[in-house]
């Protein structure tokens, strides 16, 4: 026995591929978009793709916490997602709420977005997981890891594990962000499982202001990615406004993590 200190032994971590943009490797690929698909939407996809996004966001459906709110596009915004890919050469990844838009979306996008309100929703996961296309998993509100992972044991049960897990804040007595950013996600479920974790600044946020550094602490503790709204006229976003970032916005975001990842990757040769 030497006398170095002893460490937590972190799993040998799994890349998970959207499209050709790999997650879990030496990049912290960023995922951007509008919250939702709106007629424009082409227009903002490839605003977000000049500012440097890896993978776009495309959702057509939206949970949304009230059913006088708008709910997204739905199928009709579909053709929107096939016309984004073609002009930016872009991967995307859309959510879907049940099975149904599971198989009216699998043509159509490169990956699903499972979001904190359908986590728990264990026949949503496994239709997810059967259509073999790799997930990114968004954690609960207030879901302990176990139940995070428990989620996503649903969708390796399928036999699918592509899955990255997302951490987009959780529920505390903060008041004033929208979410709890829980930054130690990273480095400890980095000891509990192969996945890939990502986090998602804007919902935890809820402010643009915010976003920026929430998103630098992610790739600084090393997320294997990060997911983050923008708008070409943020005022203008049919949902979630106040946390979209403007295309400079982005940019400069994206600028940054990478700089940080270009550190990282520094130090650890
Ligand atoms: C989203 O990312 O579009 C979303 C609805 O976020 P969450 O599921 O984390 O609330
Ligand atoms: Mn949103």
């Amino acid at each position: 026995m030497g006398t170095s200190p002893q460490h937590t032994q972190a799993k040998a971590s799994r890349q998970v591929a959207i499209g050709d943009v790999v997650f879990g490797g030496d990049q912290q690929p960023i995922i951007s978009g509008p919250c939702s698909v709106e007629p424009g939407y082409v227009g903002h996809a490839e605003a977000a793709a000049a500012a440097g996004a890896d993978v776009l966001r495309g959702c057509v459906f939206k949970p949304r916490s009230a059913p006088d709110r708008f709910q997204g596009m739905g199928a009709e915004g579909i053709p929107l997602l096939d016309e984004a890919r073609r002009r930016t050469g872009l991967p995307i990844i859309a959510e879907p709420l049940d099975g149904d838009d599971v198989r009216l979306l699998r043509d159509h996008v490169d990956g699903f977005l499972i979001g904190a309100r359908s986590m728990r929703n264990s026949r949503l996961l496994e239709a997810a997981g059967r259509a073999e296309k790799p997930i990114i998993l968004k954690r609960s509100f207030a879901a302990t890891y176990d139940e995070w992972l428990g989620a996503a044991d649903y969708v390796r049960a399928t036999g699918n594990d592509d899955v990255i897990l997302c951490e987009r804040g959780i529920r505390t007595f903060v008041t004033e962000t929208r979410n709890t950013l829980d930054i130690a996600a990273v480095p400890v479920l980095a000891s509990r499982t192969d996945l890939p974790v990502i986090i998602d600044p804007s919902h935890a946020a809820g402010r643009r202001e915010w976003v920026l550094p929430l998103a630098l602490a992610g790739a600084a503790v090393g997320a294997a990615g990060i997911i983050v709204e923008s708008h070409p006229v943020p005022e203008q976003s049919w949902t979630d406004s106040c946390q979209a970032l403007s295309t400079p916005e982005l940019r400069d975001l994206i600028e940054q993590v990478r700089r940080l990842t270009s550190l990282r990757e520094l130090s650890s040769t």
